[in-house]
């Protein structure tokens, strides 16, 4: 198993404290036969403990971090693993009962900042630490395992010893655990679980299956347990090309990555290029598809035409388009996505427009209603949806549905 160590904590660079717990881990995690790959240490940021984190994912099996738990502003470690790991904050009652037992012996109340430290990520293991406040906690994430201590030495050590160690030792002799992750998109939940059902219940007794759903799209992960890694892989492989021939259209990635990375992978790869004219999305798949590294290479712009005139002005909606049909229509949607691309010269051009909501609807075009539009030279296509109630979630919908459409057209699927 190969293992990286990091260490949090400014004062650390600053030289102000001396990295023992590093040497004391590497020791201990080396008699288990851990292969150490490299010790490192890292400022109390957000954006550093999420790159390191991001890099040894990648790079080994094991993760052992120390520092940055306690309840001060510049313990921050907690909430960059919770962003990494996607969890949601919650009050673990063993963590608060614990913390209430070491401040009543000690004949002291607890204050809020230190209530705020049974605040536990949802998706870890606690590894509980009989002798301070901030527990242990123990992720995983695609076949890499986590765990994140606290600075100080004796807690550090108490919770290696007593909680820790027990469970690397099963987990080192025991079963390994190795997940894939298939990205849907165009099916709510309930609609994917039915239709996948009968593949589902067939699958083998060592696979699990769980949903993961975001606005406008679902994420399965399967899970496979089993001894020999090359054998989970393979049936991993088997089951998810059996998913794949009876779900083909709504597949757009087999790992887990978001629909703006696969779109920017198509375009690059095609030397294509695309801008977007934005009404009810405000900008927001603009955000999306520059929110990839490198998408210079093929995202020219956007035009985000809230109200009419910038429809007409900027993008050449024709006024009678407008008043006959409404700024919710097929026709406006079409022009919007026609106008962008040659205006901005570009190979693709998005148009989009709905009623994000709270208020703007009506018994003919209800809160939800979203008209998009693909364009390339060749051709145009428009498709309505009914989203729903929410604004946001309206927004992100047809921010990603936008997206897919996208694709198809690229792919022409
Ligand atoms: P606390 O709840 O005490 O704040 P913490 O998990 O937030 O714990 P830090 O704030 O990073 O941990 O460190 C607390 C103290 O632990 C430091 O001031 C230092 O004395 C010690 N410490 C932290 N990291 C290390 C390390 N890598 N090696 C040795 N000592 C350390
Ligand atoms: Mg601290």
């Amino acid at each position: 198993m190969k293992a990286a160590i990091v260490t949090i904590g400014d004062e650390i660079l600053i030289g102000q404290i001396v990295d023992t717990n590093s040497a004391w881990m590497a020791e201990n995690l080396s008699l288990l036969g851990l292969d150490i790959q490299e010790i490192r240490s890292i400022p109390d940021k957000r954006e550093q403990i999420i790159k390191t984190l991001k890099e040894f994912n990648d790079r080994v099996d094991f993760v052992i971090i120390s520092g940055g738990l306690g309840p001060t502003s510049d313990d921050i470690t907690k909430a960059s693993l919770n962003e990494y790991f996607e969890g949601n904050m919650h009050i673990d009652k063993e963590v608060l009962s614990n913390i209430q037992y070491l401040f009543n012996k000690r004949g002291m109340i607890v204050s809020e900042n230190n209530r705020l430290q049974a605040l536990i990520p949802d998706n870890c293991i606690v590894l509980r630490n009989p002798s301070g406040t901030a527990p242990g906690m123990w992720f995983e994430k695609e076949n890499t395992i986590f765990v994140s201590l606290p600075g100080v030495p004796f807690e550090m050590k108490d919770i290696f010893m007593l909680d820790l160690l027990p469970r690397l030792r099963k987990r080192l002799n025991g079963s390994i655990i190795f997940h894939r992750t298939v990205m849907t998109h165009g099916l709510p939940e309930s609609y994917l679980a039915a239709k996948i059902k009968e593949w589902e219940e067939a699958l083998p007794a060592n696979i699990k299956l769980a949903y993961l759903p975001r606005p406008g799209m679902v994420r399965l992960r399967l899970t496979a347990v089993g001894k020999v890694k090359s054998e989970l892989e393979e049936l991993l492989k088997v089951e998810i090309d059996k998913l794949q021939k009876i779900i083909p259209q709504y597949i757009f990635s087999l790992k887990d990555e978001a629909l703006e990375e696969v779109v920017g992978r198509l375009l690059k790869e095609r030397g294509k290029t695309l801008s977007t004219a934005e009404s009810c999305t405000g900008g927001m798949i603009a955000s999306l598809v520059t929110s990839v590294p490198g998408s210079s290479d093929y995202f020219k712009g956007s035009i985000v035409a809230y109200d009419n005139e910038i429809k007409k002005a900027e993008l050449g909606v024709q006024e009678s388009v407008l008043l006959s049909e409404g700024a919710v229509s097929e026709k406006v949607v079409r022009q919007m996505a026609e106008g962008i691309r040659k205006k901005f010269n570009v190979d693709y051009g998005i148009g989009v427009s709905g009623i994000a909501g709270p208020s703007g609807g009506s018994s003919e075009k209800p809160v939800g209603t979203t008209w998009i539009a693909v364009s390339s030279a060749e051709n145009t296509v428009s498709k309505m949806f009914l989203f729903g109630e929410h604004r946001g979630r309206n927004i992100d919908k047809a921010s990603v549905t936008a997206l897919n459409m996208l694709r198809v057209m690229i792919l022409d699927i």
